[in-house]
């Protein structure tokens, strides 16, 4: 088994869609980003390629290629799973934390747990999310922008 760890942060911004765990969220203010900003997709990402030795989400999606521009974080999420898979790997479990003053993210909890779900294929009792804030400390408590983080259990393919 090969364990991954992964974090993101990402600052409020005017004007800009409030995406996270790969659905909107009504919030005056979105997050700033080259795709839709999805800090907590972004998180699952790192750790899903953490797990598997593949580098990091800058690496594979650039932020300077005009591809990715205002992409949804979903379908970045969803090429890995499908190499990941394609490479044999099966994915055991993720357990996330959202570190957000503002929104609060119970509301939506189900919700994204069923998006990322369906995007990973994958049973919604080996996907766990959590969110805290962080009692107004730091730049989450200051409401500057969300973070999160993200563990997963990876199952190595076998050999031969
Ligand atoms: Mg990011």
């Amino acid at each position: 088994m090969r364990i991954g760890q992964g974090f993101d942060a990402h600052r409020f911004s005017d004007g800009r869609k409030l995406v996270l765990g790969g659905i909107e969220i009504e919030y005056p203010l979105g997050l700033l980003g080259h795709s839709d900003a999805d800090v907590l997709v972004h998180a699952i990402i790192d750790a899903l390629l953490g797990a598997a030795g593949l580098g990091d989400i800058g690496m594979r999606f650039p932020d300077t290629e005009p591809a990715y521009k205002g992409i949804s974080s979903l379908i970045l999420l969803g090429n890995v799973v499908t190499e990941l898979t394609d490479l044999g790997f099966s994915i055991l479990n993720v357990d996330a934390t959202i570190l957000a003053q503002k929104p609060k993210i119970g509301p939506y909890r189900e919700k994204m747990l069923k998006t990322l779900s369906m995007v990973m294929g994958l049973d919604p009792s080996r996907i766990n999310l959590k969110a805290t804030t962080t009692e107004k400390m730091g730049f989450v408590g200051r409401e500057e922008g969300i973070a999160a983080t993200a563990v997963v259990l990876l199952e190595e393919p076998t050999a031969g």
